[in-house]
């Protein structure tokens, strides 16, 4: 059995609406650990684990998550002596940190910490500067909770409390990194990834899924579609001017990502594009796209360089297979030199004389939809 004193720092700042927080968060914990949960306790901002096993680095995973503690549970002061002396190495240079959380005991964090300095000060060397090791005691429901080391998990809001965003997913090394950040901030996602199977091969495919599978470890019950889009970008490479197919390819990639939002009542939309990234990610050709839905689209990583995003990326586990070969159905068709400025008026001209069209086709695509269900 093993016990953890799990830290939080935003879900406790949250005034009134903080029972709902932890609500949610306390959730998402249960989700993540499964069967090998046996007990959740809040101890109000401060949340009591216990599980069958290990579970460290599933705690890592959840957001809300900032501190984590594996604890030992110690009835009195003058077991936390023996107990020290039993678990360390004697001579070894430590430093406490004490905390009573609850009042009902007669000393103070900082009298039980002389008493247990006096206690110990001649089988260990007392060195608040450069300890070789810390060791944290917290007093709380009657008992001390004592641990030799404080992990730090991720931080942010629980995965679900700030809504449910619609996620357009590539197999790239940016919409992953985007999905990462939007989850940080508490949004529940689903992914949409759009391609033009068998113009281009199933290995994209088979990345996306393998991302929404890391993706989906923070996420925790995560939903991908596939949309084929191979008719609807034959049909543009025919009837608009080839700099503009990456403004029509994208335009329509929102409005099937907002059908999908509105079915599953979602917020908003997000993608991983960074301005100045490609030549369609440009001011005026974001805004051009923009307009194509009404839905609010959050873009996390805006202002990030490529290397910026690589280096999060492999933190978060992904950059290994973004960077795995694999076919764009966003490169499909499109030339050499793109539109970097577009003209909304003139797009929406070219749009509304073949708007009949495009609907029919994107019913058509909506209609055929793949979804995988990850647990
Ligand atoms: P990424 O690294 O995420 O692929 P990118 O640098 O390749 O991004 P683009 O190809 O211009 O940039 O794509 C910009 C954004 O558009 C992506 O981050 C993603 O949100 C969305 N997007 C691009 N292609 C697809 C696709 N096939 N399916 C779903 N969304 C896509
Ligand atoms: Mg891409």
């Amino acid at each position: 059995m093993k016990k953890y004193l799990l830290g939080t720092s935003e879900i406790i700042l949250k005034g009134k609406n903080r029972h709902y927080f932890e609500r949610i968060f306390i959730n998402n914990l249960k989700t993540k650990i499964g069967f090998k949960l046996e007990k959740i306790e809040n101890w109000g901002g401060i949340f009591y684990l216990e599980a069958k096993e290990d579970v460290l680095e599933d705690l890592k995973k959840v957001f809300g998550v900032k501190t984590i503690k594996e604890v030992e549970e110690v009835k009195t002061l003058e077991e936390i002596i023996d107990f020290l002396k039993a678990k360390i190495e004697r001579g070894l240079r430590l430093d406490f940190e004490v905390k009573r959380s609850d009042k009902d005991y007669s000393l103070n964090s900082f009298e039980i910490k002389q008493k247990i300095i006096n206690e110990l000060k001649n089988y260990f060397v007392i060195d608040f500067k450069k300890p070789e090791r810390i060791v944290y005691i917290l007093y709380k429901k009657k008992k001390f909770w004592v641990s030799f080391e404080k992990y730090f998990g991720l931080d942010g809001l629980p995965v679900g409390s700030s809504g449910k965003g619609i996620v357009l997913l590539s197999a790239g090394f940016d919409s992953p990194v985007a999905s990462f950040l939007s989850m940080k901030r508490g949004l529940k996602l689903y992914f949409v990834h759009f391609h033009s199977y068998p113009q281009t091969g199933l290995n994209s495919l088979e990345k996306v899924k393998k991302l929404v599978r890391i993706l989906n470890e923070y996420n925790l019950g995560s939903k991908l579609f596939f949309l084929n889009i191979l008719e609807l970008q034959k049909f543009y490479f025919l009837n608009v001017p080839k700099k503009f197919l990456v403004i029509f390819y994208r335009r329509s990639m929102f409005r099937l990502a907002e059908r999908i939002k509105e079915e599953i009542g979602a917020d908003v939309l997000i993608t991983g594009e960074s301005l100045g990234q490609v030549a369609s990610q440009t001011i005026k050709n974001l805004k051009v796209i923009d307009e194509a839905v009404t839905s609010l689209v959050l873009r996390p990583l805006i202002t990030f360089n490529k290397e910026e995003i690589i280096e999060l990326a492999k933190k978060i586990g992904t950059a290994e297979i973004s960077k795995e070969p694999y076919d764009d159905c966003c490169s499909l068709f499109i030339p050499h030199r793109v539109e970097t400025r577009a003209n909304l008026e003139k797009i929406l001209k070219i749009e509304n004389e073949i708007k009949d069209r495009i609907k029919e086709l994107e019913d058509e695509i909506y209609k055929n939809k793949e979804i995988i269900v990850y647990n």
